[in-house]
Parts: C-alpha cells; sequence; structure tokens
C-alpha cells in the first residue's frame, strides 16, 4: 500500500471541509476506503479544537492542532476520560508533515 503524504491528506481534508465536512463518498487517500471519518476535540465553550481525520479502514490520517472548526461544528469535550475519547476518536497512525 503506498503511504499518502501529509499533503495527500490535506487535500482530501479541504474537499471534506468545503463539503461542510461531508465524509461520504470520499475516498481514503492511503487505501482508498470511503470511511474518512474527522472529529474536533476541545473546548465547546471556547470554540477551538484539535482536528482528527483518520481513515476507519487503515487508521491513518492526520491531526492538526488547535484552532477554529467550522460553524456548526460537534467539539467533543477534550476533558473526557481518555477511555471515552478513545471510542470516538481511535488511536490512529498519524501522518506528520514531511
Ligand atoms: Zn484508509
Amino acid at each position: 500500500m503506498r503511504e499518502a503524504s501529509w499533503d495527500e491528506w490535506l487535500d482530501v481534508l479541504d474537499d471534506v471541509l468545503e463539503s461542510d465536512g461531508n465524509t461520504s463518498g470520499t475516498a481514503c487517500p492511503r487505501c482508498g476506503a470511503a470511511r474518512l471519518r474527522i472529529a474536533y476535540v476541545g473546548d465547546v465553550d471556547e470554540w477551538i479544537a484539535s482536528t482528527s481525520f483518520w481513515c476507519e479502514s487503515c487508521l491513518t490520517g492526520i491531526s492538526l492542532s488547535t484552532g477554529r472548526p467550522p460553524a456548526g461544528a460537534e467539539i467533543i469535550p477534550g476533558d473526557r476520560p481518555h477511555a471515552e475519547l478513545l471510542a470516538l476518536v481511535p488511536d490512529f497512525h498519524i501522518i506528520w508533515p514531511a
């Protein structure tokens, strides 16, 4: 399986964000499965969160540091117990910028 670069992941994430976070039908840049997920973990009141974007099939993706999620996004409170967070955002392999 060819490893997708950070830039390729970011391109796909941009596409997903342009369609209001809808990942259905978008192929994973690494394995091709249409099983991409996006999650925001952070502070609902401050409306800041880190972005996790991953593929549920090959458990690979990217993580963006703290920023402002789009309006209407669901922010998962970052102070939830680790086990609860893991159930929502799995421990996927993160690709970093080269
Ligand atoms: Zn994949």
